[in-house]
């Protein structure tokens, strides 16, 4: 046999030059790596505060019926965001992770070459569903940091199927008010989707906090994403929904694989939804925690993104030399050369004693 002969397959050649997803080095990898004992995680925009007990306590009941599979429609969890949300269960659709509705919604609404607009840099998934459905992203530069909208406007064009905005925006962390989003809103087409991803929307300070929900009445063709992984601390057991108008939520069931959510996610989420109080007491202590982060920046003379989220991005020219010395002291942030903001690191909101690791590695190395 050939070596030729011996390749198994053939995938389709688009997919044959994408690169598979680089996640934030993990604990054990740099603890190996550097040989340090004590690593603190701070490059995922993970929630250190935890889940909520309740939500574990749920999941952990779930498993004994493990040797079923799950409501493959999620119906009570669905319902019960209905209900948060005063719109019908049709209205809602649930997924492993607001990264998977991410990918459905691009395979659903792109043919090949058709495109989809999108902040550059954007939420890396956004792009990276687009390209594996064979679309075509077009990415329209931040304007100091934050969406262009009216340029976002100007890329719509007829083949334009979708449209994303991150609000709060992944890398930034920098985030649109309630009038420009409804302007912006009104700008689309109805044959195009606009896909608002609210991923950090309960990081955001209540005075300016708003929801692309709203919009639903008025323009059906919007979808608003959430996800457990943040506030909710449920990122280990995969859970995020849509809400959007029902033939939107009808074409991503088509498309759907059957048991998506296992049982302890479905359970987790629930309770998470009992307990208010948890995602209010994490919002809280992020708010502090994302104040000291940018005072800690500030007091080395770096520049700081103002961010209504769980990171923050720090202007650091050496930014990959920075991410090496911190790692070799245990701190993980991420570089953002891999997030497209060359010349900055992104830092996720730790805990107090995280924070502490941080503000010494970084006294340490500047
Ligand atoms: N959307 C944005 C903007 C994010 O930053 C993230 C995670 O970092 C996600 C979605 C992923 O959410 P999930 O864990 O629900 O897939």
């Amino acid at each position: 046999m050939n070596k030729e002969q011996a390749r198994p397959g053939r995938p389709r050649p688009d997919i044959a030059t994408l690169s598979a997803y680089v996640p934030g080095r993990s604990a054990a990898e740099v603890r190996r790596r550097y040989r340090v004992d004590e690593v603190v995680k701070l490059a995922s925009n993970e929630n250190p505060f935890g889940p909520s007990p309740r939500a574990v306590a749920a999941a952990t009941a779930a498993l004994a019926a493990s040797n079923r599979y799950p409501d493959g429609g999620a119906t009570a969890l669905r319902a019960r965001l209905a209900a948060v949300y005063h719109l019908a269960p049709a209205n809602v659709i649930v997924g492993n992770g607001s990264d998977e509705i991410i990918l459905l919604l691009a395979l659903a609404y792109l043919r090949p070459g058709e495109t989809a607009v999108m902040a550059a840099p954007p939420y890396a998934i956004h792009r990276s569903a687009v390209t594996i459905a064979g679309g075509v992203v077009a990415g329209v530069a931040l304007a100091d940091h934050v969406h262009d909208l009216d340029a976002m406007t100007a890329a719509v064009g007829a083949d334009t199927k979708l449209v994303f905005v991150t609000n709060p925006h992944n890398p930034t962390g920098t985030h649109l008010d309630r009038d420009v989003l409804r302007r912006f809103a009104a700008h689309i087409p109805a044959r195009t989707l606009l896909v608002v991803d609210e991923a950090y929307h309960d990081y955001v300070d209540d005075a300016v906090r708003h929801t692309a929900r709203d919009l639903l009445g008025d323009y059906p063709n919007v979808v608003t994403l959430r996800t457990f992984s943040k506030a909710h601390g449920l990122a280990g057991l995969r859970a995020g929904y849509a809400l959007a108008h029902k033939d939107v939520v009808g074409t991503l069931d088509r498309i759907r694989p059957p048991f998506d959510l296992n049982i302890a996610a479905q359970a987790a989420a629930l309770a998470a939804l009992d307990d208010e109080a948890h995602v209010r007491h994490v919002a809280r202590e992020n708010r502090a925690g994302r104040a000291r982060l940018m005072a800690i920046a500030r007091r080395h003379g770096l520049t700081t993104v103002p961010s209504e989220t769980n990171f923050v991005l720090i202007q650091a020219d050496a930014s990959v030399t920075l991410t090496e010395a911190l790692m070799a002291r245990g701190v993980i942030v991420r570089p953002g050369e891999n997030l497209g903001m060359p010349g900055w690191i992104r830092v996720s909101v730790g805990t107090n004693d995280d924070l502490d690791r941080f503000e010494e590695a970084m006294d340490d190395v500047l």
